[in-house]
């Protein structure tokens, strides 16, 4: 833990994540990673090695370098390898898909096959709402349950848009295809809307450029093997390390 920081309470702990307040910091917040792995709704639990810190090294990078290409994000700085600062956000409840080539539930809304390049990204949201399982929304569905504007939602589809036009480039040159990936966005104090969250092998699908090979959670999900050496293969392809 850094000098500079000083937690207070854990206000928040998902599947993959920790949150906690800091002292003298009203508009920041503590942000960990951990082992910890679930899928479908939780139903599924694992761990899987070093994923803590191979998310927040990820993370840190990737928010880093879309934070110089202009894309405002709640990434503020590392603090230990699996614990970064981040600024404190009113998340939407929306998750934001985006996919460049068929694969996972987009196979069951349509007829494309698994692999399918599409003619162009689709972009897709989801009520953030585990009881209800997140269900695929409509943007009228989001004005009707008051969860964002039309302009916040035209907001969410713009940055996603652009976040997929910088991403993509950024994972092709390191080897990995990205074919699908969920954002999530928040509000900061003055109403900005920023992305916040993680971009991570638990949240995107990577292919390997020229075998295919999955080297994201899908391995934990489908229980393909070779988990742990996915995760360390990206962070390699990455970090360099
Ligand atoms: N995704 C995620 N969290 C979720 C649902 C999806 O990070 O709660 C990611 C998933 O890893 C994939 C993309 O969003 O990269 C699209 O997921 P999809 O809709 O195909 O659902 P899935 O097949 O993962 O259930």
């Amino acid at each position: 833990m850094s000098e500079k920081y000083k937690k207070i309470k854990q206000i928040y702990e998902g599947k993959a994540k920790k949150l906690y307040t800091l002292q003298g910091h009203p508009n920041l917040l503590l942000q960990e990673f951990k082992d910890d792995a679930t899928a479908f709704n939780a139903q599924k639990r694992g761990s899987i090695l070093n994923k803590g810190i191979i998310n927040c090294e990820l993370t840190t990078y990737i928010f880093t370098y879309l934070g110089k290409k202009g894309v405002k994000n709640h990434f503020v700085e590392q603090i230990s390898p699996n614990e970064m600062i981040i600024k404190r956000l009113k998340i939407v409840p929306i998750e934001v898909v985006v996919r460049n080539i068929a694969a996972g539930s987009l196979l069951k809304k349509t007829n494309f096959k698994e692999g399918h390049r599409l003619a162009r990204p689709i972009v897709e949201f989801y009520y953030k709402d585990d009881a209800l399982g997140d269900p695929m929304i409509s943007d009228s569905h989001a004005l009707a349950m008051k969860i964002a504007t039309e302009k916040d939602l035209n907001t969410l589809r713009q940055m996603a848009e652009k976040i997929n036009s910088l991403i993509k480039p950024f994972f092709l040159k390191r080897g990995l295809k990205l074919v699908d990936f969920k954002l999530e966005f928040g509000k900061d104090s003055s109403g900005k809307i920023m992305l916040g969250d993680e971009i991570t092998p638990d949240t995107c699908r990577l292919w390997d450029k020229k075998t295919n090979r999955k080297l994201d959670k899908d391995r934990f999900r489908f229980d393909l093997g070779g988990v742990n050496e996915a995760y360390a293969e990206v962070r390699k392809r990455i970090l360099g390390k």
